[in-house]
């Protein structure tokens, strides 16, 4: 979709917020008047690019943008687009309602939690995690350093990282365009093999690699460990790796614990 299409379904009163800036980042905030729970959203927003940027120190410098503006709104979808000004590029990451949902269990279970499509996807993962983490508090003092993670809902701890997958995606096109812009010809749609879909998530079955890397890179942010044959294919594709996780485990080349 594009980024006029995802303004026109913006609602009611559009606000403009005030640039702020962040790490080598300046960002616009947007938001119209039907949007909802907006400090939370914006907590997500602060929260996924400290993540990021404690696991990439340089990303955010290195991608020389001159603005990154944040949509919220109610009826747009979570997603990233680019546009090619006189200017320069612009960027625009349009965050909908969508990040705020709690997953639909029985849904989910049914599609998702067994059988032949994996695990669900990356941000809903990281929502069971979050879950299972707040509800056994014995692992609050033994497994975990102290973490600010440690301390959100599951709802927000997932609304974070669909933030950090659409921070994957910017990351993913400046690394290499190349690959992006090719993955994303509809005319020619290319699928990751089912068998490395299936070890990463649902969401990654049957989409384009680029949502292969976005989830890839979600999971390696939150510490997730992938197979060596994912590790190839996220690197073939364009992507990222973080030099160290959100725990502050230090990552060697292949993703995994040094
Ligand atoms: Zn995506």
């Amino acid at each position: 979709m594009s980024k006029e299409k995802n303004f026109k379904l913006l609602q009611g009163e559009i606000s403009e917020l005030q640039e702020e800036s962040f790490n080598g980042l300046t960002l616009k905030v947007i938001r119209d008047s039907s949007t909802q729970r907006y400090n939370e959203k914006l907590e997500a927003l602060h929260r996924a690019l400290s993540y990021v940027h404690h696991c990439l120190p340089d990303a955010f410098s290195d991608l020389r943008l001159p603005i990154l503006t944040v949509v919220f709104g109610e009826k747009v979808p979570c997603q990233v687009c680019w546009d090619n000004t006189p200017h320069g590029k612009e960027v625009y990451l349009f965050l909908g309602d969508k990040m705020m949902f709690q997953y639909n269990k029985s849904l989910q279970d049914e599609l998702f939690s067994s059988g032949e499509k994996g695990p669900r996807g990356v941000c809903d993962q990281i929502y069971d995690d979050q879950k299972r983490f707040i509800e056994n508090r014995a692992l609050w003092c033994c497994c975990y350093r102290p973490h600010e993670q440690d301390y959100q809902s599951p709802v927000s701890a997932k609304a974070t990282a669909i933030v950090v997958h659409e921070l994957g995606h910017i990351l993913h096109e400046n690394n290499d365009k190349e690959s992006f812009w090719q993955n994303n010809i509809t005319a020619s749609p290319k699928v990751i093999s089912a068998d490395l879909a299936r070890q990463v998530g649902s969401y990654v079955i049957g989409n384009n690699p680029n949502e292969f890397v976005a989830e890839v890179f979600t999971g390696l942010v939150y510490g997730k460990r992938y197979s060596e044959g994912i590790i190839k294919e996220y690197k073939k594709e364009g992507g990222v790796l973080p030099v160290w996780d959100i725990r502050g485990i230090i990552l060697n080349e292949r993703g995994e614990k040094r």
